[in-house]
């Protein structure tokens, strides 16, 4: 990937001895480079399922990491419907959607999908990254212009790349920059606007209803990822479009099941023409194999508990509170978050993984994001809660937070 490389670089495919020692080297010096700079990743395989208490190097740690808000992953209802759907219909769907994929817990999830959301229909894809890279190509294309979010996902970036449309960024939440933007170009030019709903990094909302004005004023669409405000945002986890009562006014939007769903998989919701134009143009959508029944039938069971026991998303809110509050005492600076998600800043990426392997010592498993998930110099720490951690837990994390942040220098 390294441009000084590109042109002399050994094509990857080539099978003598010496292209792939030129590749080794490659490899060798691009992880020793990650290495130096504190950016390279490796996983960290937990021994247990996902929750409150996870099991990780053989012992019991707090885990606030996960984007499982409501703690539906391990629901017995939602796991029930998944092995239900296993036992009647098998482990793969067999085939993409348009061949002979679609299944009935695929049909019942779009019908249930469509029907939380108040939209004519749904689509269900494979993940929230296909949607985005199926979906924003389909929006604008070459000759067009995209102006996004500067802190928008990588998903939705490389949807913009694949579009072939000019693409821009606006500062984050700014909308006299988006709006400078939107005068400056020539007035013909279809024009696509790309947000997350809430912010997946920095736990904030996107100044929705602003948007959506500029977007009628300019004659622009309106791109939303609710990834992360789908089933706990709005007063009842239909996501930020109605948080901010903008249900009518943006047509079409997507979301995630991955999330505060519990599960896997994503979906685009809309009129029913959209979604048709969708399934015959989204190549991710058509050429990639249907998600399993279980997933599907996973993601409807969720919707049941969503909408069923709005006590959780209470839940999650009062423990949101609780962690923001204790986060902010202790002197930590936090981002502008309203959400679950409580990113503490600490800038240097070497730094943000030393506080991390401090909280893992005193047994709370956070991990460091950094660049290029977040801007340079942004690295953090950024802690998730969950509806289903109690008060002692989040005690606990609070006093093992405290002294990894003494031990890190950062309070
Ligand atoms: C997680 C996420 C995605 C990707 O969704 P997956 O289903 O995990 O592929 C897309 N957009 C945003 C904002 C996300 O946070």
């Amino acid at each position: 990937m390294q441009s000084s490389h590109r042109g002399r670089a050994p094509p990857l495919w080539d099978p003598t001895h010496r292209r792939i020692n030129v590749l080794n080297d490659h490899v060798r010096t691009t992880l020793q480079q990650l290495a130096e700079q504190s950016l390279r990743r490796a996983l960290s395989p937990l021994e247990s399922a996902t929750g409150p208490i996870i099991t990780y190097a053989g012992r019991p740690v707090i885990l606030l990491s996960s984007n499982d808000y409501l703690g539906l992953a391990t629901h017995p209802e939602v796991v029930q419907a998944a092995i239900a759907a296993t036992e009647r219909y098998g482990v793969g769907s067999g085939a993409s959607r348009l061949v002979s994929g679609t299944l009935p817990p695929h049909a019942s999830l779009e019908l249930d999908l469509a029907r939380f959301k108040r939209t004519e229909a749904s689509l269900v894809f494979g993940a929230g990254y296909l949607a985005n890279v199926g979906v924003i190509p389909n929006l604008v294309g070459q000759g067009g212009l995209i102006i996004a979010d500067r802190l928008c996902h990588a998903s939705l970036i490389d949807g913009c790349r694949l579009s072939q449309a000019d693409f821009r960024v606006f500062r984050h939440g700014d909308c006299a920059h988006l709006e400078t933007l939107l005068r400056r170009r020539a007035s013909n030019r279809r024009t696509l606007i790309i947000t997350e709903g809430l912010f997946s990094m920095d736990g904030d909302l996107a100044p929705l209803a602003d948007l959506v004005v500029l977007a009628e004023r300019y004659d622009a669409v309106l791109y939303v990822d609710d990834a992360h405000g789908t089933g706990i945002m709005g007063a009842t986890g239909r996501g930020t479009i109605e948080q901010f009562s903008l249900e009518g006014r943006v047509p079409f939007h997507m979301g995630t099941l991955g999330k505060a769903l519990g599960g896997y998989g994503a979906y685009v919701v809309g009129s029913h023409d959209f979604v048709q134009y969708l399934l015959n143009m989204a190549r991710s959508f058509i050429f990639t194999t249907a998600l399993p029944p279980a997933v599907a039938a996973a993601a409807s069971a969720a919707l049941t508990v969503v909408e069923r026991e709005p006590e959780r998303r209470n839940r999650l809110w009062a423990n949101r509170q609780y962690l923001f509050n204790g986060l902010r005492n202790q002197g930590f600076r936090l981002t502008p978050t309203v959400s679950p998600i409580l990113p503490v800043l600490v800038g240097d990426a070497a730094k943000a993984s030393a506080f991390a392997d401090r909280l893992l010592t005193h047994g709370v498993y956070a991990t460091a994001i950094r660049p290029p998930t977040v801007p340079d110099g942004t690295s953090r720490i950024r802690f998730t809660v969950t509806a289903a951690h109690t008060t002692d837990q989040l005690d606990a994390a609070l006093q093992a937070v405290m002294l990894a942040g003494r031990e890190t220098g950062l309070l």
